[in-house]
């Protein structure tokens, strides 16, 4: 046998004894012989590059260093899921459902939900080729070399898979290797990880890929995506992807009528505590594929799929003391700083108070025992009081009438929950706040510069708001602490390279209230660059798509102020954009303007995602149900029969790909 063929040999036994060790739960050899036969292989890889696979089983022990991850497209957008927390909530889902769908038969497929860090994994000719983190669900970052280390993840599929497809999950630390790697942790006299989804997610961030392989991480798989799926129902969907050597959780199961439905909700209520992981809830979903379609999405999730939340758990403790943090927008959040206390397998310490007038309607006060109970969210709240446990000299708590940063009288406006500090531009937190969000990742992104470096500027009277970045030299900065010559210049050049990031990066950066990342795509999209945008009024405003009255007065108020209009002089003098480029503001057109369309089905030469870029770019909107105000409705091949009906009965024009490109041109 010549080398080549040996090394060949070697991966297809090494993926094999992967599979069944890690997919299969069913070892056949020893870890012993394993760990023989990697390094084997591993050493006639070394001697003969010329064979190198970026698929090899050696790839599993990681050692590629990814400084930035690349922010990549998802071909087709990630979406969240709509809750549900009672069985009142879930019945009236499923009337609507059966509305929808004209009072069809459906089934569903329920699976429970996996808490971790949602993956999408890309697949050509059965090899493993990407992996996109969900990011913000239009696009996310790629992490493949981290996610190749994981063992559940094929690197090779077996049997009959279509040759391009993407399927996503939840990579997820399992308790038992989460508990193992805190302990060694403590040992270590390192900080316990908080839990095990927030791990999970840092992992596939790390750096070093060598490090994400000794974490016993673990990829979960609950759906495929892609042209040509060989099934029409979600279900049959799965149990292929599970014949091609995908870890797809065996619980899931296929329910005929609602009632199933609510007896699987039951049995994992009681039995989800003995999962090798954790879970807060189930996953249901239409079950074919034909019924999704034609039910669609909504603007964040598909209409098909609901979550249902199983109740949280609670535990109560001594509330210690109330302090108040202030945000870069200067919003007041006060904390319960508790005496310490088990929950859901965490240690919890503080929890969120919320407002004033959360404060007041459970009356809570210093000194209380409190319920303390954890959702979703990493910050667990407070619920209630044990007026039993109260203590005689207790006081009912006053809130703070003054910043207690910079002493400033506190404001609240009409018709809002939170108390601000109005001293924009003098409250520390607030001004390194705006900095520290300016240079974050979706925004800047300035590399070399954390938010401590930007405390520390501040706090030297380098800096006073983010303009002034673009002055900083390494003369004035190397004398700060902690500063080496290295850092220092990398620094000022990560400064400089920002000048290159997107318009509508920089809008998202200056941190306008209610500007978040979409909005901001929106308002770059309709008034293309920033001196159309300052000159808008809120009315003109309130006319995008999307933009409603509290957006457009804090647009229009953000642009009043001298200091910003002074502060947007200064960065178009460092060379920031703040306009689409050429090649963007080529491939616009107003020819959709104001109308809006729907897509359904499946296309000859576009993938359903270009089409609605090609919408977009147009002008047009994209919506996903048909109504009274649909302008066209494009259809392909397999569109749901109710859409149609739908259509012809508002009036609404049916046409077809190629018309609509017509309409385009
Ligand atoms: P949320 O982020 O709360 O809107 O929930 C949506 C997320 O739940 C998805 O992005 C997935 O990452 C995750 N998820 C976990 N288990 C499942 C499942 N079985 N099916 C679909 N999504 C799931
Ligand atoms: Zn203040």
């Amino acid at each position: 046998m010549n080398i080549e063929e040996q090394i060949k040999r070697l991966r297809e036994e090494l993926h094999e004894h992967n599979y069944r060790y890690y997919v299969l739960d069913a070892a056949v050899i020893s870890d012993y012989d394993f760990d023989m036969k990697l390094k084997e292989l591993q050493a006639l890889e070394e001697a003969h590059p010329e064979f190198l696979d970026e698929t090899s089983p050696t790839m599993r022990v990681g050692g590629t260093v990814t400084k930035n991850f690349n922010t990549l497209v998802h071909e087709q957008r990630m979406y969240s899921l709509d809750n549900s927390y009672s069985k009142e909530e879930l019945l009236e889902w499923e009337q609507r459902i059966k509305r929808n769908l004209g009072d069809a038969t459906v089934s569903y497929t329920c699976e429970l939900k996996y808490d971790g860090a949602s993956i999408s994994l890309s697949y050509e000719n059965g090899q493993l080729v990407r992996a996109l983190t969900r990011g913000d669900g239009f696009q996310g970052d790629e992490v493949t070399a981290n996610v190749k280390t994981i063992r559940s993840v094929p690197l090779h599929l077996r049997g009959d898979f279509p040759p391009r497809f993407d399927i996503r999950g939840e990579i997820i630390l399992p308790l038992e290797g989460f508990e193992k790697m805190n302990e060694e942790r403590i040992k270590n006299g390192d900080d316990p990880y908080m839990n095990p989804r927030n791990t999970a997610s840092g992992s596939l961030k790390l750096q070093d890929s060598a490090l994400v392989a000794e974490r016993p991480l673990d990829c979960l798989l609950y759906a495929l995506v892609g042209r040509d799926l060989p099934s029409k129902t979600h279900y049959e969907l799965l149990e292929k992807a599970r014949g091609w050597g995908f870890k797809i959780p065996r619980e899931a199961q296929l329910c005929h009528s609602i009632k199933e439905v609510l007896a699987f909700l039951e049995h994992w209520d009681v039995h989800r505590h003995q999962l090798p992981y954790e879970t807060d809830g189930v996953v249901i979903k239409v079950n074919d594929l034909q019924q999704q379609e034609e039910l669609g999405y909504t603007a964040k999730s598909p209409r098909w799929a609901i979550a249902y939340k199983f109740k949280t758990e609670q535990a109560s403790s001594v509330l210690e003391k109330i302090t108040y943090q202030v945000g870069r927008t200067g919003a007041i959040t006060p904390v319960a700083n508790l005496q310490p206390v088990l929950l859901a397998g965490t240690t919890v310490k503080r929890a969120s108070l919320h407002n004033a007038d959360q404060i007041a309607k459970l009356d809570i006060r210093e000194g209380d025992t409190v319920f303390v109970e954890k959702g979703g969210e990493i910050i667990p709240k407070i619920v209630g009081v044990d007026l039993t446990q109260r203590p005689a000299e207790s006081t009912p708590t006053i809130y703070i009438t003054h910043c207690p940063e910079c002493g400033t009288l506190l404001q609240r406006e009409e018709g809002e929950a939170q108390h601000f500090c109005p001293n924009t531009g003098g409250c520390p937190p607030q001004i390194t706040g705006r900095i520290q969000h300016f240079i974050s990742r979706k925004a800047m992104d300035i590399d070399g510069l954390g938010a401590e470096t930007v405390e520390l500027l501040f706090k030297e009277g380098l800096i006073e708001n983010y303009a002034d970045l673009y002055t900083l030299t390494k003369e004035q900065i190397l004398p700060l602490e902690r500063m080496a010559e290295k850092s220092a210049e990398n620094l000022v050049q990560g400064i400089a390279d920002s000048v290159k990031i997107p318009f509508e990066r920089v809008l998202f950066g200056l941190g306008i209230r209610f500007v978040g990342e979409t909005v901001a795509k929106t308002l770059v999209k309709a008034y293309k660059n920033i001196d159309a945008l300052m000159a808008a009024t809120s009315e003109e405003l309130m006319e995008v798509n999307e933009i409603g009255q509290r957006i457009a007065e804090s647009v229009v108020s953000f642009f009043q102020e001298d200091q910003n209009r002074e502060i947007m002089e200064q960065l178009k003098r460092y060379g920031l954009q703040f306009s689409l480029t050429e090649e963007q503001l080529q491939n616009q057109t107003d020819l959709l303007k104001g109308k809006t369309l729907v897509v359904s089905g499946v296309f000859e030469n576009l993938e359903r995602t270009e089409l609605k870029k090609l919408i977009e770019d147009n002008g047009g909107k994209v919506s996903s149900s048909i109504s009274s105000k649909t302008s066209y409705l494009v259809a392909g091949n397999n569109m749901g029969p109710s859409k149609r009906s739908k259509a012809e009965t508002l009036g609404v024009p049916i046409i077809s790909e190629s018309d609509f490109l017509d309409l385009i041109k």
